[in-house]
């Protein structure tokens, strides 16, 4: 039977990956891969987590299961970090998933099981992995421009024009914040936009939020979220622990649906019955470090801290980049780069480019120019800036 299978084509990122690992060249450069890495090229356990884990280690009693959609505790930290502390609690219902990927799957799958025939309209380009996830559901979704290759800035209102084709009981996925691949983000205004077009258009909103705190900052980056939930009766928002809590092989994530009171204890059972379907119970310990390390004053201190200094390093080296690209090419066709938030930038290079990039000088990045911010440092940034020019990109 199994002869029957077709091969896979690999995971562009983590073919890259492996790639990566065998160049023999000392001065290659990683800024592929989408995980945070400090100076010193380490993705480190952060220090909350660190001594959050060391906590639990001295005091749980039991790892027997707990609730299936996962813990009221993690349910209410999330909602609080990311909707605010005065989030509609009787609207709200809240899954505990593998991940944020996990998260949008769930997502994908209650919107399926609400509306079958729904469209799910994704940003043009997203991350693969919501395209490659909605093909193999076979799922109907369409793209709606969202990037300006020139200015290499959002195209709001060809995002606008291509919305307005969205039909009422439509998902329209958003990325909360630093949006991936192209770091390229909606101001609040725009965010208001958005809300009066899907609330005229009776669409479900669903929020891809993996970065909270790597763009503006832990509320900053939450501010269209909010606005979307304070405005539209019915939302969805998929939200990964990965980056902003560093725990990526945890895989620790949630969903949050928000519906009229009315509907949220069927919508809360539905929830429930999806993770019993798909792998009953999601992974605790993560969501159990991060509750802690949210309802612990001195743990969310020292959390925040970490964080800030994550998100701050990033954004000198966005700004470092920049300077160096402007000085090289005497233009400021680069500033792109600094007004960009998060951990991606998409360059505008072209595949050749990219490829004349990783074969001259062993810089490797995603082949649709996503670069890694954080895959640089004081070092690398003039390094990368020569090589950018040298590429004619
Ligand atoms: N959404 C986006 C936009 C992402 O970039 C990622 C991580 N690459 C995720 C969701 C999911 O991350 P994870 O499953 O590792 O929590």
């Amino acid at each position: 039977m199994f002869n029957t299978l077709k091969p896979q084509a690999p995971d562009k990122i983590l073919a890259l990956m492996g790639q990566f690992k065998a160049d023999p060249r000392p001065t290659k450069i990683d800024l592929g891969v989408g995980v945070y890495k400090d100076a010193t090229g380490l993705t480190p356990v952060m220090r909350a987590i660190k001594a959050a884990e060391k906590q639990l280690w001295e005091t749980e009693t039991t790892k027997t299961y707990t609730a299936l959609a996962g813990e009221p505790a993690y349910h209410a930290a999330m909602a609080e970090m990311v909707l605010g502390a005065d989030y509609p609690k009787d609207r709200l219902s809240a899954l505990a998933t593998v991940g944020g990927t996990g998260a949008c799957r769930q997502g994908f799958e209650l919107a399926r099981m609400a509306n079958p025939g729904c469209t799910i309209w994704v940003s043009d380009p997203t991350w693969p992995n919501h395209l490659s996830i909605l093909s193999f559901m076979k799922q109907d979704y369409k793209l709606y421009r969202y990037f300006d290759n020139a200015s290499r800035s959002v195209s709001f209102d060809a995002m606008i024009e291509d919305l307005g084709a969205v039909k009422p009981g439509d998902v329209v996925l958003l990325h909360g914040c630093c949006h991936n691949p192209t770091g390229a983000n909606l101001t609040l205004e725009q965010w208001g936009v958005v809300a009066d077009l899907l609330e005229a258009k009776g669409a479900i909103p669903m929020i891809d939020l993996a970065y909270q705190g790597f763009g503006d900052g832990l509320d900053e980056d939450a501010a269209g979220t909010r606005l979307i939930a304070s405005r539209l009766p019915e939302v969805m928002i998929a939200a990964s622990c990965s980056k902003n809590f560093g725990i990526y092989r945890e895989r620790t994530g949630i969903l949050m649906v928000l519906t009229d009171a009315a509907t949220r204890d069927v919508t809360q059972g539905t929830l429930a019955y999806l993770n019993r379907q798909n792998y009953s119970f999601a992974p605790d310990h993560g969501a159990r470090l991060v509750t802690m390390v949210l309802t612990d004053p001195a743990l969310r201190a020292e959390w925040m801290a970490e964080l800030e200094e994550v998100r701050l390093g990033m954004l000198g080296l966005r700004e470092a980049l920049a300077a160096e690209l402007r000085q090289l090419s005497n233009s400021d066709r680069f500033d792109f780069v600094a007004k960009h938030r998060g951990m991606f930038s998409r360059l505008g290079a072209t595949p050749e480019q990219v490829e004349t990039m990783r074969v001259d000088n062993a810089i490797y990045m995603v082949g649709d120019s996503r670069l890694n911010i954080a895959g640089l440092n004081s070092e690398t940034v003039p390094i990368l800036a020569k090589a950018i020019i040298a590429s004619g990109a």
